[in-house]
């Protein structure tokens, strides 16, 4: 088909079209149905397009769309609003009527590329691009986000290769009681030493884990890990101490979750009620429905819910008291510039103020020096981590900065 349409006239196009959450449909319903749903998408798009546009599944839940005589951008955004609106209709299923989106990633002939297989990288590139921007999207090429891409995808296939041969390692920063200053706690928070490439930030892989899904069982090494490394503290004679794990919006809407904090605990013997969660408001109110039950069952069985960069998002606390949450994390941005931002200072005694009345533990983040840590003290915060006390340590480092 790219042979007989690089003879037309008018540049052709090629549409690269993938489900989005599939799998989810294919693991909670089967692959009898996920099967299905694939034969009436592809009946669905060849209703929609042309006799002679080509249609091709390129396998999972990827097909490929030629579209010969591609006369303008315009023509192909028309194309790309017609495949996702096909798409997005009900699927009629035996037992079920099914909802799905798509995304679309289009490459031009001799914009985008001159030869098919170029072409085809390129409308998958676009198409991942449709997908970040939110899925039942379209986007077009560009060498931009090829870049960004590549180095993406390199990113992930490393962090894959990482997480199955043991380089990842939770380091621990310590969190103060701000009366005494005994330590409390701790917060894991993952660390990429990479043989290939350095120190990977966690602001770099984390996004990426995120966007692939990786973070799902990368986050539940992270669970297990710190479970595991507290009961060894605690062997030690470390005892009392609770250990903060992050939580992903991802990972918070996985099924599987509750399950697998109940099964690590087993297994590690760890008492729930040392396990605190941090979780984002916007990965809760993703749906705040589901949010709330799962918050429940967690609480149920002894873990801690922290708010995490508290104040960045957009909940009132009126909204958050609806649920069962027992710690706010003000986010380092409000705690940065408390020496010199009366608005800054403002929230922050705000924030305060109201987690009293509600009967919330505060915890400040990003503490770095001691005209923040005595305001916080002044107004009641409760407990503070920052470099002022310690970065992250690594596990040995830890109990020997508490020992100290
Ligand atoms: P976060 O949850 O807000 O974690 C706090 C970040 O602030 C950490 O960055 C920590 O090293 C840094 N920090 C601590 N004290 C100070 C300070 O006094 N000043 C400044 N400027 N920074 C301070 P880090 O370790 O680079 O982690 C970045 C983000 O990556 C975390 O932000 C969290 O969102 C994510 N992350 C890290 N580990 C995990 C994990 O295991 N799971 C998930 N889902 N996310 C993680
Ligand atoms: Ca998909
Ligand atoms: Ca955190
Ligand atoms: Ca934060």
């Amino acid at each position: 088909a790219v042979a007989r349409a690089e003879e037309g006239t008018h540049p052709f196009g090629l549409f690269f079209v993938d489900l989005d959450r599939f799998k989810q449909i294919n693991d909670t319903l089967g692959h009898g149905v996920g099967d299905a749903l694939l034969l009436e998408v592809a009946q669905r798009l060849r209703q929609t397009l042309r006799a002679g546009d080509a249609i091709a599944r390129l396998g999972g839940d990827e097909f490929v769309v030629l579209v010969e005589e591609l006369r303008s951008d315009r023509h192909a955004e028309a194309v790309a609003q017609k495949i996702l609106q096909a798409i997005s209709k009900p699927f009629a299923i035996p037992g079920y009527e099914l909802r799905v989106t798509a995304s679309v990633g289009i490459s031009r002939h001799g914009r985008d590329g001159s030869d098919g297989q170029t072409l085809m990288k390129h409308a998958d590139i676009a198409m991942y691009q449709a997908k970040g921007a939110g899925k039942n999207s379209f986007a077009f090429y560009s060498p931009a986000d090829d870049d960004n891409s590549i180095a993406r995808l390199e990113l992930e296939s490393a962090l894959r290769c990482a997480l199955e041969h043991g380089e990842l390692e939770l380091h621990y920063q310590p969190k103060l009681d701000l009366r005494d200053g005994r330590i409390r706690g701790m917060e894991a928070l993952l660390r990429w030493p990479s043989p290939g490439l350095g120190m990977v930030s966690p602001q770099q892989f984390i996004p990426v884990a995120e966007e692939t899904g990786l973070i799902v069982p990368l986050g539940k090494w992270a669970l297990r890990q710190a479970c595991l490394q507290n009961m060894a503290w605690q062997a030690q004679g470390l005892a009392g101490l609770t250990v903060a794990v992050n939580l992903s919006p991802r990972q918070f809407s996985d099924a599987d979750l509750l399950g697998d904090i109940v099964s690590i605990l087993h297994e590690t013997g760890m008492d729930g009620r040392q396990l605190e969660l941090e979780i984002t408001e916007s990965a809760i109110m993703q749906d705040a429905e589901a949010g709330r039950r799962l918050l429940r069952s967690l609480k149920s069985i002894g873990v801690r819910i922290a708010i995490d960069d508290f104040g960045t998002g957009y909940s009132s606390l009126s909204t958050l008291k609806q649920f069962p949450i027992d710690t706010l994390k003000i986010d380092r941005s409000f705690i940065a510039d408390l020496a010199s931002d009366p608005e800054d200072r403002g929230l922050t005694e705000a924030i305060l103020q109201m987690a009293r009345t509600l009967k919330l533990h505060v915890v400040a983040e990003g503490v770095e020096n001691a005209v923040q840590q005595t305001f916080l003290r002044e107004r009641g915060c409760d407990e503070v981590q920052g470099f002022l006390f310690s970065k992250p340590l690594a596990a040995d480092a830890f109990a020997a900065f508490v020992q100290r």
